[in-house]
C-alpha cells in the first residue's frame, strides 16, 4: 500500500533554505545573510557564528551528528570529508559544536585529488569554502545523518582546485557583462543577471545481481564486451512505454529523496534503448542545479541499490545500443524575472533580444571548440558522431521562424515578421511569438534554441554540468562585454545597435544550421563552412590553452593560465587512466573468465565427437568438427589479441608526458580493445549459453 504524505510538506524538509533560515535566524543576521547570499558579498563572520549555530541546531535536531564540506573536485564527481560536532568538555562529556569558521572554511587533507601540477605535496593543503548561495542539506542514508555544506575548494595560493569556483566565477562575469548592456538599454532597475540551468539526466538501470557478475561494468562503468541481442531498440517500444513496476518503484523512492533535497525532480520517463530512463528538474540558477545534478547523480545510484538494481550513468554502456546524455538548458535571467532569451512584446524588447541572440551564436562560433571540450569524457567518445548523438561538430538550430528573420535581417539589414507581414526595422515592429518547435528534427542539433533557452545537448551523462555551463557563461560574458563596449561609444543607439546585429549574425551565419545534423552531407557542408570537427575528448584538450582561451578566461577571472595548465594535464591524465582500467579490465576479463570458458566449451564438443564416433563410426560429426575449428581459430585469435593488447598498454603506462600518453591510449591502446573485442564477441553467438561465463546484453537489458 502506499504511503500518505504531504508533498508541500516534504519538499526542501532537509535543506537549510529560506524559510528555515527565516524561522531560526534572528531577523538582523537573516537579513544580512540574504544580502550576502542577493548581492554576492562577503559573509560578515560575527554573523557566521550565529548561522553556524542555527544550522547546527537544525541537523542535530533532525538526527546529524556530523557536518561535511560537499566540494566537486576535478574528479567530476563530490568529495566530502565528515567531522562530527562532537567537542570534548573538562568533565569528561561532550558538547555539540560547530563554529563560523568551521561553517565557512575547512581544510581537507586533500592532497590526492586530481591538481593537474598546481599543488606540490609540500603545500598540498586545499581549503573549501561555503558558497552560501547553495544551501546546506541533510544527507541521510544507512550512514547516518550528515549536515553538507556546498562549498568551492581552493589551493592555498587560491588556485580554484575543484569545478565549482570556476562556475562561480563565470555567473559572476555574465550577470556584469548582461547588466551593462541592460542598462544601456535603460534597464537600469536590472541589478543582476544569473543563468538558469535545467539539466535532464539520462541513465540506465539493470538487474544487480547480473551487474555484479560482470567485471567491466563493476570497474568501467560500461560492458567491454558483449553481442547485440536478436532484439535490439528496433522496434521503439521502450521510449516512453510504459514504466515497469519495479522501475516505477525506484523511479517513486527517488523522487522522494530529492524532493526532500529540494530537488524539483518533475518529468520521468522511459528512454529510447531498453532499460534506459530519463529524469528531469525544473531549472534552477546554475550552481544550484550543478549541486542538484549531482544529488540527482549520487541518488540514483544509491537508490537504485536498494531496489536491487544498478544505475549506469556511462554514456555508452552497451555498445550498439542507443546511449546517455545530459541536455543542459540553459537561459539568462534578471534579478527582476525577466528571461532575456525571450522574445519581447515591444520593438525596443525585440531589439534587446536579437542582441543578445546575435551575442550567442557569436559565442559559441567562436569559442565551438571550448563548448565541445566541455562535453569531452572518454564516455562520450562512443557517442559524439555517432548515429544517435548531436555530431561533435558545434552547429546551432534556431527554428524555421528565427532562422528566417535571421536571414533577412543578413540580406537587407532589417526584416519582415511572418506573421504580421510588417516590416521589421530592428526595433521597430514586434517579433512573431516563437513557438517552441516540436518537431523532431531539431533532436539533430547539438545547440538548439527552444523557445525561449539554448539546450546544449552534447554534454555527457556521468559528468558535471559545471564545465559546460562555466564555458557558456564565460564566452557570452565575453561577448557581451565588447558589445557593451561598442554601444557605450555610440552616438546612435538604435542605428548602432541595429548595426552589431547584422554585421555579428552576418560574420558567423555559418554556425548557424536547421538541416539534419546526423547527415554524412552535414560533415562535408560543416567543413566547408570551416567549422571545426573535433573527433575525440584527446583531440579536444588542446583548446583549453590556446592563446584565445587563455584570453577569455582571464579577462573574465575565470580561469588563470595556470589553472588552465593544471586542467589540461588532468583531462589528458584523466583519459589514460579510464582506458588503462579498461584495458586491464578487458585483459582480465579474457583471461580469468572467456579463455577458459571457451576451453571447457571445446573440450566438450571435442569429446563429445570422440563419443560419437566410437559409439558410431560412420557417424557424420562434421556439425560438431566445423563448430570445434571455428570456435578453436576464435579462441587463437582472441588470444593473441590479448597478448597484443597486454603488450601495448604497458608501453603506453610507461609513457611520462601526460598528453602524449593521452594520445598513446587513443591511437594504439583503443584500437587494440576493439581488436581483442572483435573475437569475443563471435564467440558469444556460438558459444553454448550454459558455459558463457557473463550475463549477456539480452539479460541485461530486457531482464530487469
Ligand atoms: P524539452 O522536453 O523540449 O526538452 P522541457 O520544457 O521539458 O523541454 O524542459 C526541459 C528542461 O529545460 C527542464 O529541466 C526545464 O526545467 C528546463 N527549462 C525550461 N525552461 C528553461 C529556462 N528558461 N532556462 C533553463 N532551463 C529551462
Ligand atoms: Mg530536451
Amino acid at each position: 500500500m502506499a504511503e500518505k504524505f504531504s508533498l508541500t510538506e516534504l519538499f526542501g524538509s532537509k535543506v537549510f533554505n529560506d524559510s528555515t533560515m527565516k524561522e531560526r535566524l534572528p531577523k538582523k543576521v537573516y537579513a544580512e545573510l540574504k544580502k550576502t547570499i542577493e548581492n554576492g558579498e562577503d559573509l560578515n563572520p560575527e554573523i557566521a557564528d550565529v548561522v553556524a549555530n542555527a544550522m547546527k541546531d537544525w541537523a542535530i535536531e533532525n538526527g546529524a551528528t556530523h557536518y561535511t564540506h560537499w566540494f566537486q573536485p576535478m574528479t567530476g564527481i563530490t568529495a566530502e570529508k565528515h567531522d562530527s560536532f562532537i567537542n570534548p568538555t573538562k568533565d569528561g562529556g561532550i558538547l555539540m559544536e560547530f563554529s563560523g569558521k568551521e561553517l565557512i572554511k575547512g581544510e581537507p587533507d586533500a592532497s590526492s585529488f586530481p591538481n593537474g601540477g598546481i599543488r606540490a605535496t609540500f603545500e598540498a593543503r586545499g581549503y573549501t569554502a561555503w558558497d552560501c548561495t547553495s544551501p546546506a542539506f541533510l544527507r541521510e542514508d544507512a550512514a547516518g545523518v550528515t549536515l553538507c555544506i556546498p562549498t568551492a575548494f581552493c589551493s592555498y595560493t587560491g588556485e580554484a582546485l575543484d569545478k565549482k569556483t570556476p562556475l562561480l566565477r563565470s555567473m559572476e562575469a555574465i550577470s556584469k557583462e548582461a547588466t551593462r548592456v541592460l542598462h544601456l538599454f535603460g534597464h537600469d532597475e536590472v541589478k543582476n543577471v544569473s543563468t538558469s540551468v535545467g539539466p535532464e539526466q539520462e541513465y540506465f538501470l539493470v538487474d544487480k545481481d547480473k551487474y555484479l557478475k560482470r567485471e567491466d561494468l563493476i570497474f568501467t562503468g560500461r560492458t567491454l564486451f558483449g553481442a547485440m541481442p536478436p532484439k535490439g531498440q528496433e522496434l521503439d517500444d521502450h521510449y516512453f512505454g510504459s514504466i515497469k513496476e519495479r522501475i516505477a518503484s525506484f523511479m517513486k523512492e527517488l523522487n522522494i529523496e530529492l524532493w526532500k533535497l529540494g530537488v524539483t525532480a518533475k518529468t520521468q520517463h522511459n528512454e529510447v534503448a531498453p532499460a534506459q530512463h530519463e529524469l528531469a528538474p525544473i531549472y534552477a540558477t546554475a550552481n544550484i542545479a550543478v549541486d542538484h545534478n549531482q544529488l540527482v547523480m549520487e541518488t540514483m545510484k544509491k537508490v537504485a541499490k536498494r531496489h536491487d538494481l544498478e544505475c549506469l550513468l556511462h554514456e555508452k554502456p552497451f555498445a550498439g545500443v542507443n546511449g546517455s546524455g545530459k541536455h543542459n538548458n540553459w537561459s539568462m535571467v534578471t534579478n527582476t524575472g525577466k528571461n532575456l532569451l525571450e522574445p519581447g512584446k515591444t520593438p525596443h524588447e525585440n531589439a534587446q533580444f536579437l542582441l543578445i541572440l546575435s551575442a550567442i551564436i557569436k559565442a559559441v562560433d567562436v569559442h565551438s571548440d571550448l563548448l565541445r571540450l566541455s562535453a569531452a569524457n572518454p564516455g562520450n567518445d562512443h557517442r559524439l558522431g555517432a548515429n544517435e548523438a548531436p555530431p561533435a561538430i558545434i552547429s546551432i538550430f534556431l527554428g524555421e521562424q528565427l532562422e528566417d528573420i535571421v536571414n533577412q535581417i543578413i540580406a537587407t539589414g532589417s526584416a519582415t515578421t511572418s506573421k504580421q507581414g510588417g516590416k521589421l526595422d530592428i526595433g521597430v515592429h514586434t517579433l512573431p511569438n516563437l513557438q517552441k518547435d516540436a518537431t523532431d528534427r531539431n533532436r539533430t542539433s547539438p545547440f538548439a534554441f527552444t523557445g525561449n533557452k539554448f539546450e546544449f545537448r552534447m554534454v555527457a551523462s556521468s559528468m558535471s554540468v559545471a564545465g559546460a555551463n562555466t564555458v557558456l557563461n564565460t564566452i557570452v560574458a565575453d561577448v557581451l562585454s565588447e558589445i557593451a563596449d561598442e554601444l557605450e561609444k555610440a552616438t546612435d543607439f538604435n542605428a548602432a545597435v541595429q548595426e552589431l546585429i547584422k554585421k555579428t549574425l552576418t560574420d558567423h551565419q555559418r554556425v548557424i544550421f536547421n538541416g539534419n545534423g546526423y547527415s554524412d552531407e552535414w560533415v562535408v557542408e560543416a567543413e566547408k563552412r570551416g567549422l571545426p570537427n573535433i573527433k575525440s575528448m584527446v583531440e579536444a584538450v588542446p583548446a583549453l590553452t590556446t592563446d584565445k582561451a587563455i584570453k577569455v578566461f582571464g579577462k573574465h577571472n575565470v580561469l588563470s593560465k595556470v589553472e588552465l595548465e593544471s586542467r589540461e594535464e588532468i583531462h589528458y591524465e584523466a583519459y589514460a587512466k579510464a582506458i588503462n582500467i579498461e584495458a586491464r579490465t578487458m585483459i582480465e576479463m579474457v583471461n580469468k573468465k572467456y579463455i577458459p570458458a571457451i576451453i571447457k566449451f571445446t573440450s566438450n564438443l571435442a569429446a563429445s565427437i570422440n563419443a560419437v564416433k566410437a559409439a558410431v563410426p560412420t557417424a557424420d560429426v562434421s556439425v560438431q568438427a566445423d563448430l570445434l575449428t571455428k570456435a578453436s581459430e576464435l579462441l587463437v585469435a582472441a588470444k593473441t589479441a590479448v597478448v597484443k593488447l597486454e603488450e601495448i598498454t604497458d608501453k603506453a603506462a610507461a609513457i611520462e608526458s601526460p598528453e602524449e600518453q593521452a594520445k598513446a591510449y587513443r591511437n594504439t591502446v583503443f584500437s587494440a580493445m576493439a581488436e581483442l573485442r572483435a573475437p569475443i564477441d563471435a564467440l558469444e553467438l556460438i558459444v553454448d549459453k550454459e558455459v558463457w561465463p557473463v550475463p549477456t546484453y539480452g539479460d541485461l537489458l530486457f531482464e530487469v
